[in-house]
């Protein structure tokens, strides 16, 4: 073939960049699409997880997304894009930025660093699976969230997400979630507007609270002394989720902060202030 038929065919495919461009494991990206001509409809996945793309004022096409914390050097976008009769299949990879997040030794109860009886490990195994189905139920959820994103504790981050955690000299972890300062009783706001899709008392958690954001986008919050919503109820930016505490495992009160998209544990902290 023709040397310039290259030219064309790359000339004819979309384009996908991402916010940020070269994203760590573990984040938040927007997916940006461009489409020529525009394209009628763009779908997609990223990391396993369906997109749901918005046509923005710049004519591009957007969507929330996550590079999942086992991602190593690249994460694969893959699209269908539909223009009139013209309908495009492709696949593209996002270059991911190196990372080595540090290992962090904790001492903990020994009955939550011991191997758990048959009975346990079903109980923990249900309350994981529990979280995982509201976070996949979200994607049938339309967006409720403005893009804006608030700390729902104003304190420092005492274990950021990614971590690698060992319990006693055993057990080894990463530490999936960010973990925010704060004494027993005060309270936890929702970031964004949400559902209340879960409440329970699990056995590592304790008391938690999820919520459902719509498009995919859920948050949790673990260890609660108490709560202050119900199942269903809507809360706004800001609204009152419940209250600190050191229910379930833990070395002290505070609270574990919990982002997914989709199944997709991700850092919290890059919907507060990442670039997406
Ligand atoms: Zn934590």
């Amino acid at each position: 073939m023709p040397w310039w038929w290259v030219l064309l065919v790359l000339g004819r495919g979309p384009v996908v960049t991402t916010l940020p461009e070269v994203p760590v494991a573990g984040a938040f990206v927007t997916v940006v699409v461009r489409v020529e001509g525009q394209g009628s409809s763009v779908k997609g996945e990223m990391g396993g997880e369906p997109l749901h793309f918005e046509l923005g004022a710049d004519s591009t096409w957007r969507a929330l997304g996550g590079v999942p914390v086992a991602a190593e050097d690249s994460v694969e976008v893959r699209l269908v894009t539909r223009d009139g009769e013209r309908v495009d299949s492709s696949s593209h990879w996002i270059r991911l930025a190196a990372t080595d997040p540090p290992v962090e030794r904790l001492r903990v109860d020994p009955r939550y660093s011991r191997p758990l009886s048959k009975a346990l490990q079903a109980r923990v195994e249900r309350e994981l699976d529990s979280a995982r189905a509201v976070g996949r139920r979200s994607h049938a959820t339309p967006r409720l969230d403005d893009g804006g994103f608030t700390l729902p504790v104003e304190s420092r981050v005492t274990s950021p997400y990614g971590v690698r955690r060992e319990y006693n000299g055993e057990l080894r972890s990463r530490h999936l979630g960010t973990d925010l300062a704060g004494t027993k009783g005060t309270p936890v706001r929702a970031p964004a507007r949400g559902v209340v899709a879960l409440i329970g008392r699990f056995y590592y958690a304790g008391n938690v609270v999820y919520l459902d954001h719509g498009r995919g986008l859920t948050t949790g919050y673990l260890h609660l002394s108490s709560v202050s919503v119900a199942v269903g109820d809507t809360v706004e930016r800001g609204g009152l989720v419940g209250r600190i505490g050191a229910t379930g495992r833990v070395t002290g009160p505070h609270l574990h902060w919990v982002a997914r998209y989709g199944v997709v544990p991700l850092d919290a902290m890059t919907m507060v202030s990442g670039e997406r």
